[in-house]
């Protein structure tokens, strides 16, 4: 067994040397992976003992317990849960912790597009390593379309990392996005396209679709305050007639729009103007939850960053951190009794790549969902918001094969999903149990 694998990662690194794309899988390539167990996220169900057959890139056969063909390559799995590969639809493979303002413009002004590039590399091949096999990244952060390259580098072989949709640079109004509080002749850069006006809006749009952006984000308020009523509330950033003009210009091109709204404004003028996501909402209205369960607008919360920032947000005077962590647990728990659909996602790079995003699922079980809950929300949920559940979310015949296992019950227990040791996708394994 751990011979095929160096067999495999050796010819890969031929094939690197000689200045080629690493082999994906042949399509006739087939190879058997033996399951202890497999989580189906549809049904809730552990389904003992099953083998899986791949073909190239693609599952061709999901089984209880049959015996492989001896010719064939097995993956013994027989004491691991397997998943399908996990899903996280809120990342920043270009940012590398923004805890403070300083860590953000550190990163804005000293590092070169090129060098966050370089760091970038390393994001995705720990999105996969951990298990996530797909991302949606939100945004660059000022490194423009640096995320299309990272997306054609790992389609291409060139670097590992996971399936990938892209936001490209995001849009925000005037005023309302870092860089922020430089003197006004010094010139410097923004985190995003700085955007004002319906027609400007609909032109970003156009300019970042023919660029590669497949996902369209805007930044929809900022400056958050609690009012004495328990309400988070905000300044809304485009007027509803310019998130308008966004929705409309992206739906027109066939792309989704994403929307950070934190609080009560930019929540209700992105459901207002249709948006396809909204991403945080520490603070949704009933009323707002009311239209996104009839225009199936996703919720994703992102609840582990929100405690990862607070203390240090808080230290450096911005206490409303602290206490919308409260807020954000209360909405949570609404949304999913409520029946809002809700995808899984992080805003890793908004914390450190290093700390593994799948601390998110324990903290929707604390806040209302049941293991299978949170684990559909990385799966088949999110699989449906990123338009894949054709190609990802489960393990069915003609999906891609991207499989992750892990010792221990997910089911009964989310936190053994921070300990994912065995990682495939299309087919192509990039992390494997020590033998
Ligand atoms: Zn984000």
């Amino acid at each position: 067994m751990k011979k095929l694998l160096l067999a495999f990662a050796a010819s890969a690194l031929v094939s690197l040397a000689a200045g080629q794309e690493v082999k994906k899988p042949q399509a006739s390539q087939v190879q058997y992976l033996r399951c202890g167990a497999l989580v189906e996220p549809e049904s809730g169900k552990l389904r003992k003992n099953v083998l899986i057959t791949v073909e190239g890139e693609r599952v061709k056969d999901v089984r209880d317990g049959a015996a492989a063909s001896t010719e064939a390559r097995v993956i013994d799995l027989s004491d691991r849960t397997c998943l399908p590969g996990l899903i996280d639809t809120h990342t920043h493979v270009l940012l590398q912790g923004d805890i403070t303002a300083a860590d953000y413009d550190e990163q804005l002004l000293k590092q070169s597009v090129a060098y966050r590039t370089i760091l970038a590399t390393r994001s995705v091949k720990r999105a996969l390593e951990y298990g996530f096999t797909t991302i949606r990244d939100l945004e660059t952060e000022g490194a423009g379309y640096a995320d299309v390259d990272l997306k054609k580098a790992i389609n291409n072989g060139i670097i590992p990392g996971p399936r990938m949709k892209v936001a490209t640079r995001a849009m925000d109004v005037t005023g309302a996005y870092p860089l922020l509080g430089y003197a006004p002749e010094v010139l410097v850069p923004h985190g995003v396209q700085v955007v004002d006006g319906a027609d400007n809006a609909r032109k970003a749009v156009r300019e970042q679709i023919s660029y590669g952006a497949d996902w369209i984000k805007v930044y929809s308020d900022r400056s958050y305050f609690v009012r004495p009523d328990g309400v988070l509330d905000d300044i809304p950033t485009f007027t509803p007639d310019e998130l308008r003009a966004v929705v409309d210009e992206a739906h027109r091109q066939r792309r989704k729009v994403a929307s950070h709204a934190i609080a009560l404004n930019g929540v209700h003028n992105s459901v207002e103007a249709g948006v396809d996501s909204i991403e945080h909402g520490n603070y949704i209205a009933d009323a707002d939850m009311k239209i996104m369960i009839e225009k199936g607008i996703f919720y994703v919360p992102t609840i582990y960053v929100g405690e990862y920032v607070a203390q240090g947000r808080a230290a450096t005077g911005a206490r409303v951190w602290l206490d919308m962590i409260k807020i954000h647990g209360e909405t949570f728990q609404r949304a999913v009794k409520a029946g809002v659909k809700i995808a899984f996602g992080t805003d890793v790079g908004g914390f450190d790549w290093g700390v593994n995003p799948a601390k998110e699922f324990p903290l929707m079980v604390k806040y209302g969902m049941t293991p299978v809950q949170a684990i559909r929300s990385a799966t088949t949920n999110a699989a449906e918001l990123l338009g894949m559940q054709n190609d990802v979310g489960s393990i069915a015949p003609g999906k891609y094969a991207d499989l992750v296992a892990v010792k221990g019950d997910p089911l009964s227990d989310v936190t053994v999903l921070e300990k994912i040791d065995f990682v495939m996708k299309g087919g192509e394994v990039f992390k494997s149990p020590a033998r």
